[in-house]
Parts: structure tokens; sequence; C-alpha cells
């Protein structure tokens, strides 16, 4: 349906659910201007998915995503399940290619496709773009708005906020539009950033920093199991990395900001049970009698993280040979393997974290509008507001879906 309509909306913001949004008002027939702080939008999209933007996933439920307020995550979920995310894209051109993990991609695999065609579209359309202009302030008069950017000020009948969060500042998000959202009203529940990687206490970082293990991951809280996950966890000078890592650390950080004691375990012999691990162990210590204790775990862990295991499980002389050590000591290291804590400090720098968790709370938006129910005219989208999602496509999902909802329901 075409509606012609004369009505103006600036879109500030000109991210991936600002992008959208200006797509679907346009084609409502409103006349769209996005203002945008960097001298190009979506630059952000361009980084995603490793340069490849995974922009959804073929498993989209309500479980993938956090926030205070329930309803909206489930509404927004029901309404906008991938194939429509898909769909929209397939409009747009974009093919899609699903991996075995079932994250969405285009089938280019290059994040400037998702980026050309959601630019093509808004130029068709007529959508009008100023680049290097920040929106400092929103004032709602009478049944219109002021926006005051840097440098002029405009006047239209509906804005849609597009500010994104704070992660990655240095890829145009810098939180601006928390304080600009708080003077109209709305609360800002409390941020952190989320799929980031994390600084841990050990004194053994620095000789281990850049070893790559496969392995199972669970975080506590207080003790209290909060989240697993396995993949790739990669050692680094301040903590640790990696798939599972980004996908955990949202409960760390939550926890941690809690004031609560956030330990981690990793297990890097995820196929094996305890007891075949020590089985394996000691066989090898038999086998190669010859070898001192050290000697005998090359070639079953990295090298470098020989010594580092055997201190972890308290064993002092690395030159003995492995016959030499009694069962509790093999089930120390079966334990260092199988289940290595360490007490995690925090979130790495804003400027890795792919997303915000927390932002405004989206008690104060309707659950299928995106409208402000305290400002009429005023809608709210993507990352500024409280939800953030799970790694494998789902922040883009959520940018996607809520800037669709409000450019179709202005
Ligand atoms: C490195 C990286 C990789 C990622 N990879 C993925 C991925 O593969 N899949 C996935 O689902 N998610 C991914 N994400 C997360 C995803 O990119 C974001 O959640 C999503 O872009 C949020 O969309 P948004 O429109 O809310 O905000 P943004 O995309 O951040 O857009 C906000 C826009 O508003 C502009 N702006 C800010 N303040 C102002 C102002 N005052 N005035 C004018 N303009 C302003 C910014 O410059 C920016 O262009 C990744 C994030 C990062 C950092």
């Amino acid at each position: 349906m075409n509606l012609i309509n004369k009505e103006r909306v600036i879109i500030a913001g000109g991210g991936a659910s600002g992008l959208v949004a200006a797509i679907t008002a346009a084609r409502r027939g409103f006349e769209v201007l996005i203002l945008e702080k960097q001298d190009r939008v979506g630059k952000k999209i361009l980084a995603t998915g490793n340069g490849r933007c995974n922009y959804t996933n073929i498993n989209i439920s309500g479980y993938n995503f956090y926030g205070k307020n329930r309803e909206i995550i489930e509404n927004v979920v029901k309404e906008f399940p991938p194939e429509r995310i898909v769909g929209f894209f397939k409009e747009l051109g974009i093919q899609e290619y699903i991996d075995n993990t079932g994250k969405i991609y285009p089938n280019s695999l290059q994040s400037s496709s998702i980026l050309d065609v959601l630019r093509l579209e808004c130029r068709y359309l007529g959508v009008k773009e100023i680049c290097t202009s920040e929106v400092k302030e929103i004032i709602k008069k009478n049944d219109s708005f002021i926006i005051k950017t840097t440098d002029k000020t405009y006047t239209c009948d509906k804005v849609i906020a597009a500010f994104g969060g704070r992660a990655s500042p240095q890829l145009c998000s810098s939180g601006s539009g928390y304080p600009i959202l708080e003077s109209l009203g709305h609360s800002v529940n409390h941020i952190f950033p989320g799929l980031v990687q994390l600084k841990l206490d050990s004194n053994y970082l620095k000789r281990i920093s850049g070893i790559k293990v496969e392995g199972n991951i669970t975080a506590y809280s207080d003790g209290t199991e909060i989240k697993k996950d396995s993949g790739e966890i990669l050692f680094t000078n301040y903590g640790i990395s990696g798939p599972p890592i980004l996908q955990l650390s949202r409960h760390c950080v939550d926890s941690i900001e809690k004031n609560r004691d956030v330990v981690i375990s990793l297990d890097i012999f995820p196929k094996y049970e305890k007891n075949e691990l020590f089985a394996l162990i000691e066989n090898r210590f038999v086998k190669m009698k010859y070898k001192t204790i050290r000697e005998s775990f090359i070639g079953l862990i990295h090298k470098t993280l020989v010594d580092v295991v055997l201190m972890e499980a308290g064993i002092k002389d690395k030159d003995l040979p492995g016959t030499k050590f009694r069962t509790k000591e093999i089930y120390r290291i079966v334990n260092v393997l199988k289940d290595w804590k360490f007490k995690v400090l925090g979130p790495y720098y804003w400027e890795h974290a792919q997303v915000t968790a927390g932002g405004i709370d989206t008690r104060d938006i309707h659950p299928s509008t995106m409208e402000s129910k305290l400002i009429k005219g005023l809608y709210i989208i993507g990352e500024i507001m409280d939800v953030d999602g799970d790694c494998g496509g789902y922040n883009l999902h959520w940018a996607w879906s809520t800037g669709y909802a409000a450019g179709r329901s202005l």
C-alpha cells in the first residue's frame, strides 16, 4: 500500500535501524530525512560479522534477547521471524547464505552488500541524508518537533530516535542519544558492554597470551551457574576472548556490576570424561616412561600451556618422569584441564564491545509500534533500547525489526 503523506519524518542516526526505518517510512509516502553524525551512513554495518554481516539467524526466539521488559522482546520476535527479515533483504537483492550454525549472511559474504542495497533503496525512495550532522537536542513543540544539530535547526512532524548504543564508539556510537531521550522524560536502565572480551585475574596471562583452545566454558556468579557455551577460546594478555566468551560476557558483566563474585571454568578436554582423561594421561606416562612429565604432555596440549597447567595443578618438579606421579596428582592435572577456574575482573573496553546491554527503559515504548508512550510522535528503535541479543545475528535482527516496526507505524 502506497500512502501519499506529506508528513515529514526525521531519523536521528543513519545506522542499521535508522536505514530500515527510513525505507519503510518512505515507502508509505512520508518525506524522510536522516541526520547522521558521521561522514556517511551505516558505517558500523561494514564492520559486522567480521566484514561479512551476519544479519539474522534461522533460530530466533525471545531467549536470545535480554532486557528488563520481556513484553516488547516477545512481541518483536513474534512479529519479525527471521524469514521476514530475509524476505525484506531479498526484495532489495540480498540472496541469503545460511551457515551450518544457522547464522545468515549475504551470499556475497560482504557486509558492504547490505549497506549498498539499503543506501540504494533510500536513494530510489528519495530519502534525504545529511551527514556530519550531530543531533544535540529534540524538543517537542505542540504537534511538531524541533531538532537541533551542531549547526542547524530542523522541524518535523515525527522523529525516530535511532542513535545506537555505546558499544564500539570508534564506529560511531558514542552514547549521545541517552541524554537526549532522558531530557524528553525517558529513563535509562544501567548500561554496560555486552558481547565483549573479559578481563581475568591470573598470573599466567602473559605466558599463554595468543593460545587458542577448543572447549566448554561455564560462568558462575556467587557459585551458581549462570551460562554455558562452547567453541574456540583465545587467551590474551588481559584475559580471554573468542565467540563463547562474547556469548557469556553480558551475563558475567551483569553479575559483576551487581557486586557478585564471577568465575569462569574452562573444560579444554570436552570430549573426555574425567576418568577417561585420567586413563589417557596415566597411559601416556606409562608408555613414555623415559620422558619427563613436561615432555609427556607434548602433543596432547599446546606446548606453552604445559608448564602453566602443571603449575596450576601444583606439580613443582616438571623434570621428573611422569611415572613418579601418583593418582591424586594426575587427578589434579585432570581437574585443571576439565575445570580450570579463573576469576573474572570485568569487561574489556567499550571499544571492543559489540553491543550495549541496558538502555532506554522499554516499558515506556509501545511494544509493536516503538512509539514513545511519553511523547507522541517520537519513536525509539535499535540498540539504544534496553534490549541486547546473543552473538549470531540477533542484534542486527533487533535493529532491522524495530526499524521496520516504527517506519510502518508512523
Ligand atoms: C564490530 C561489530 C560487529 C558486529 N557484528 C554483528 C553481526 O555480525 N551481527 C549482528 O546481529 N550484530 C552485530 N553487531 C551489533 C550491531 O552492529 C548493532 O547492534 C546494530 O548496528 C545496532 O543498530 P542501531 O541502528 O541501533 O545502531 P548503529 O548501527 O550503531 O547506528 C547508530 C547511528 O547513529 C549515529 N548517531 C549516533 N549519535 C548520533 C547523533 N547524536 N546525531 C546523529 N547521528 C548519531 C551513529 O553515527 C550511527 O551511524 C556488531 C557490532 C560491532 C561493533
